[in-house]
């Protein structure tokens, strides 16, 4: 046993620590949403390149499961360096892989990640490396993080990443990586929801939507991302993809059509002649969906309106039970009427989203 950490969270297995949460990824909103979050079914995940200091988080609320993304994704796995560690530079001994991991606990993390390269389409041969090392470390606080291309979870390679994956002793965090949603990519979701059903304990990992099917459908649990960028990977040295650099409103989860919509586009599109939704979650207080602009303050506030949907939703998806694929199936059913209600009172095309109409027909 760790003698040093005085970490807030005992995790005696973290497959029981992870069941059923939704964890927010977030960066410099993290101080803002972690008021937010539930103990016993949340937990806040810190990413970016200046993330929120994780001990003084711990200390502020020692009730909230923290977590630290690596920053490892950002290089390419090999199969001899599957990991991203390091450097022995031949005078102190450079952490291993279990001494990285300990080093995220002693600084806060109820449980580790491991800080895994990225892998593209034709690494099975790195992949299948890390989840080797990582089997030889017997230790029940760590998940082992897949990042890898889409190209994965698509009908091709699916069953080779479901093999490989189901071989690993610890919990599988998996992220898809694209410039835009990996979701857009036909098969895609169909190839997520056998991931789901087929590996135990997996955790979807930057994820938004998806991670309600996912849990729908066999995942433990999700970690939504707060901004857009957050909500998946981009590959290895690329850029994420932005529809319109110059608008900064933010993306606003409006939970009868189950989406996220540019603030700009209900304020222009559907709600320039007729009164936007109102909201009653704790951020918006019965005020409309479509009042946020591009201000710091308008942002952070619209982020966290999201946030709160979402575990609302995440709420009734753990109330409903057993009955969870019924209970989703009429949750896509309203969106996709909700959806033609809207086109019919603003005139205008409101086409319901591939994704979720792949949910709702697969
Ligand atoms: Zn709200």
């Amino acid at each position: 046993m760790n003698q040093r950490a005085p970490s807030p969270t005992r995790v005696a297995d973290v497959g029981s620590l992870m069941a059923d949460r939704l964890l927010t990824i977030s960066g410099s909103e993290a101080a803002a949403a972690a008021p937010l979050m539930d103990p016993a079914r949340g937990g806040l995940v810190l990413v970016g390149k200046k993330p929120a200091p994780l001990a003084q988080l711990t200390a502020a609320y020692p009730e909230v499961l923290l977590m630290r993304e690596p920053t490892s994704a950002r290089t390419v796995a090999t199969p001899e360096a599957p990991f991203d560690l390091p450097p022995d530079d031949g005078l102190l001994a450079a952490p291993d892989l279990s001494g990285i991991l300990d080093g995220q606990r002693e600084a806060g993390a109820a449980a580790a990640i491991t800080p895994t390269r990225y892998f593209p389409s034709d690494s099975g041969a790195a992949m299948e490396a890390a989840v080797r090392v990582a089997n030889s470390l017997y230790r029940r606080d760590m998940l082992l993080w897949i990042p890898c291309e889409w190209k994965w979870a698509g009908e091709a390679r699916v069953a080779r990443l479901i093999a490989i994956l189901r071989r690993s002793r610890h919990p599988v965090a998996l992220s898809l990586a694209d410039r835009q949603d990996p979701l857009a990519h036909k098969g895609v979701p169909a190839g997520l929801r056998r991931i789901a059903q087929q590996v135990d304990g997996l955790v979807l990992w930057r994820t938004d939507l998806a991670g309600i099917d996912a849990m729908v459908h066999g995942a433990s649990a999700m970690a939504v991302g707060v901004l857009p960028s957050q909500r998946h990977l981009t590959e290895a040295g690329g850029a994420a993809f932005a529809a319109r650099p110059d608008d900064k409103t933010p993306h606003v989860f409006v939970r009868h059509l189950l989406r996220y919509v540019q603030a700009r586009k209900m304020q222009e599109r559907w709600f320039a002649s007729i009164p936007a939704p109102v909201c009653e979650c704790r951020i918006c207080s019965g005020r409309p969906l479509d009042r946020f602009t591009g201000s710091p303050e308008d942002r952070t506030a619209a982020h966290l309106h999201n946030v709160a949907e979402l575990m609302t939703l995440h709420g009734e998806l753990l109330a409903s039970g057993i009955a969870r694929r019924s209970w989703w199936r009429e949750q896509l059913d309203d969106a996709r009427a909700a959806h033609q209600a809207l086109a019919g009172r603003t005139s205008t095309d409101v086409p319901f989203p591939p994704t979720l109409n792949s949910w709702a027909k697969i």
